[in-house]
């Protein structure tokens, strides 16, 4: 229990300066990862905490044990204050909440169902936290002494910053004709906290970040942080590693579900086959904030490394990568297993050059990008743009099917330059990109500099398969 509060403790101190620091966020994220080899997850402590510690002794006493009965007849003329912590569900009543909790307590009950207040605990969306602090008397009967429930804030300006604190508690004066509860609703600032995770991939990055206990909001964003260097469909190999800081929001210290459970990804590695990509997140006052690498550039280039984006559905798929066999035609492009209906999406900014039916490829997309450049996209079950459109990235131009010559549902993706096939990732990685501009050079350097050393020294080190094998 003091560990926990001694780590809560730290983090909001980490959260803390967080916010008043956030130029220097980067640097900071960065240091976490060093001395975080091991840990699959941990808090960020970012200063020291100014406890004094705590001076103990060691007493060594013979100790007579009196009768057993005895002190089992003591406990139960004494009440026990117990807590107890759960989240509402959207099937929940009132009996259904305290039951979970642990409590019987007729008369929190009735007030649970009748105050407008309180009503508002099971309304709108589930998930809001609830501790319960109660007494257990004598005969096994519970007296609920407290309940706090934290959830979304009321909608509105503070929807995003702020978080709904009911708090519900027994008067001091339980005379008859009073009513023994009082309640009150605040609304109150999230904070922020930071975290840190790591891990190898064994099966699917999704089940190496649920083991890393990283949200899947965070796992997207991370996709997406390296959508033109790693095709996430189909480059994750067994020892795959990343490491990973990110802010995620707390309510009085609690890292809160209903927001969706993360905020900005902060700092990132991913090394893929034996390739290692960083990513920071930068803004200053001379640009909007982005993920650069080390070199400056912006991580977000002209193309995409896949026409499909990441999901959890589909990581599963990725790793198992059968083929498909064509018929009847010279197999050129790349195939995507994926699911009818998966949508599609152009890999970069362009004009639709054909939408329709060809024969071998079914219902076809063809973008052009410019005057070298051109992707096709086949064997859709549905078309969702018209020749001549414009079109920008990540816009999605149909659905993954099985029309033309196709065994199954697939993606059958092309990337052509001046007309001749092209490896699709090579040719994302080596796209146009931002740089950082000169005003903004000097800060990013000084930042980097410090973070590319922490960065090296935090990331898992190198595995191999069989080493792998052995840690299941
Ligand atoms: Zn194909």
């Amino acid at each position: 229990m003091d560990l926990v509060r001694t780590t809560q403790a730290f983090a909001s101190r980490a959260a803390l300066a967080v916010h008043h620091h956030p130029r220097r966020l980067t640097a900071a994220a960065a240091c976490i990862l060093l001395g975080s080899a091991v840990a699959a997850y941990g808090l960020a402590p970012m200063a020291v905490p100014d406890e004094t510690p705590v001076a103990t002794r060691i007493v060594t006493e013979t100790v007579a044990l009196s009768d057993l009965g005895d002190q089992l007849s003591a406990l139960e003329s004494r009440s026990l204050v117990l807590s107890s912590q759960t989240q509402t569900r959207g099937s929940d009543t009132v009996d259904s909440l305290l039951a979970r909790l642990g409590v019987n307590d007729a008369s929190a009950a009735a007030f649970l169902r009748k105050d407008a207040q309180a009503r508002r605990i099971l309304q709108g969306r589930s998930g809001k936290s609830v501790k319960a602090n109660y007494e257990v008397g004598a005969a096994g009967i519970t007296q609920l002494s407290s309940l706090t429930v934290r959830g979304p804030a009321a909608s509105g300006e503070q929807a995003e910053t702020h978080f709904t604190r009911i708090t519900i508690s027994r008067s001091a004066a339980n005379k008859a004709g009073v009513e023994p509860w009082q309640i009150t609703t605040e609304q109150t600032r999230l904070a922020s906290q930071m975290a840190m995770a790591n891990g190898y991939i064994r099966t699917n990055l999704f089940a190496a970040a649920d083991e890393a206990r990283v949200p899947d909001a965070v796992v997207m964003q991370m996709a997406d942080i390296f959508g033109s260097d790693i095709d996430f469909r189909r480059d994750l190999r067994r020892g795959d590693q990343f490491a990973i800081v990110y802010e995620t929001p707390t309510a009085d210290g609690e890292p809160v579900s209903w927001a969706g459970g993360a905020g900005r990804v902060l700092a990132a590695r991913f090394v893929n086959q034996g390739r290692t990509h960083d990513a920071m997140w930068y803004q200053d006052g001379h640009e909007r904030g982005g993920y650069f690498a080390p070199d400056g550039q912006n991580k977000a280039r002209s193309f995409l490394a896949s026409p499909l984006a990441f999901s959890r559905i589909s990581s599963s798929f990725a790793m198992r990568m059968h083929p498909i066999h064509h018929i009847r035609r010279a197999h050129l492009g790349v195939d995507y297993a994926a699911a009818t209906g998966t949508p599609v999406r152009s890999v970069s900014d362009g004009s639709v050059e054909f939408a329709g039916r060809q024969s071998g490829y079914g219902n076809v997309v063809v973008v052009r990008h410019g005057a070298s450049r051109s992707t096709l996209y086949a064997h859709l079950s549905r078309i969702n743009v018209r020749q001549g459109q414009h079109i920008s990235q990540g816009q999605t131009l149909g659905l993954v099917g099985a029309t033309g010559w196709a065994t199954g549902p697939h993606l059958h993706f092309e990337f052509k330059l001046d007309g001749k096939q092209v490896d699709p990732v090579k040719m994302a990685r080596n796209s146009e990109a931002q740089s950082l501009s000169a005003a903004s050079r000097p800060a990013f350097e000084q930042q980097v500099s410090d973070a590319q050393v922490q960065l090296a020294a935090g990331a898992l080190p190198p595995i191999d398969t069989a080493q792998l094998a052995r840690m299941e």
